[in-house]
């Protein structure tokens, strides 16, 4: 088999443009540029054509890097206590330019070194912005609702763009179970002023591609190289997993009988 031809950044454009996406498209993506193939420029051609085809380009910048773990703390939470003394020795100090964690992609972390880019500064779930109303969408983002700033993109017309991932990196579905009323954990960062309890911390993603079954008519879809690219109305999407999760509790939990995380959701309803 020959090998697969090298994606250029006019592949990308025109992967973008046939999701229907332009000038006036405000969006927050998740992407996995090795899901396209080589990518000629990698993670700056891919930022690139994403700021060259929107109005603002928003992604997560997240920095897992910077939690800690207490021995004590609430219960039902969703973890274990305790032995943590590793982990929480290696955590790192979050600050403004603190790189995203290795798993936000390296698309993200070039996204947010790009002129103009704005980040939010939430010490574990922040995320980064370019584009007009940026500092807007990112302004909508507290310790307590840490993904309000999809919340504003909502409300603004946006989309989710999901390029080379699938739902389980979908971060507007945590935010439906937030306004669902689904039970949400707490979880800490190593700030300058201190250990920061940070609420809000959302559920497991990992059953999330059920949502996928809910929302063939808002998903709008093309291929460049190895990747799938999807796009959702964000609006949309919110209404439809929030629905989705009223009429069914237990929807979009993973399966796994050791997941701390939605076995709390299980027994909250039970
Ligand atoms: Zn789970």
């Amino acid at each position: 088999m020959p090998p697969m031809p090298d994606i250029t950044y006019r592949d990308l454009q025109r992967g973008l443009h046939e999701l229907g996406l332009g000038p006036a498209s405000r969006f927050v993506a998740h992407a996995s540029l090795s899901a396209f193939g080589h990518v000629r420029g990698g993670a700056a051609a891919l930022a690139a054509a994403l700021t060259a085809v929107g109005d603002l380009v928003m992604m997560p910048a997240f920095t897992y890097q910077c939690q800690v773990t207490p021995l004590v703390g609430p219960a039902d939470n969703g973890l274990a206590y305790g032995d943590h003394f590793a982990e929480n020795a290696e955590a790192e100090l979050f600050q403004p330019d603190l790189p995203a964690h290795a798993d936000m992609g390296v698309t993200a972390e070039t996204l947010r070194h790009l002129p103009g880019a704005r980040r939010s500064s939430h010490p574990l779930l922040s995320f980064t912005a370019v584009g007009s109303r940026a500092e807007a969408a990112l302004a909508a983002q507290t310790l307590a609702e840490p993904f309000g700033p999809l919340g504003w993109l909502a409300a603004a017309g946006g989309d989710v763009l999901l390029l080379g991932v699938d739902h389980t990196r979908n971060a507007a579905l945590h935010y439906a179970e937030y306004r669902a009323g689904r039970k949400q954990f707490v979880r800490w960062a190593l700030t300058p002023d201190g250990v920061r309890a940070c609420p809000g911390w959302p559920g497991c993603a990992e059953g999330f591609n059920a949502i996928a079954a809910h929302v063939p008519a808002l998903t709008r879809t093309t291929r460049v190289g190895g990747a799938l690219l999807q796009r959702l109305p964000l609006a949309g999407l919110l209404t439809a997993a929030e629905a989705l999760l009223r009429r069914d509790p237990l929807a979009l939990l993973c399966g796994r009988p050791d997941c701390a995380r939605c076995e709390a959701v299980r027994r909250q309803i039970a």
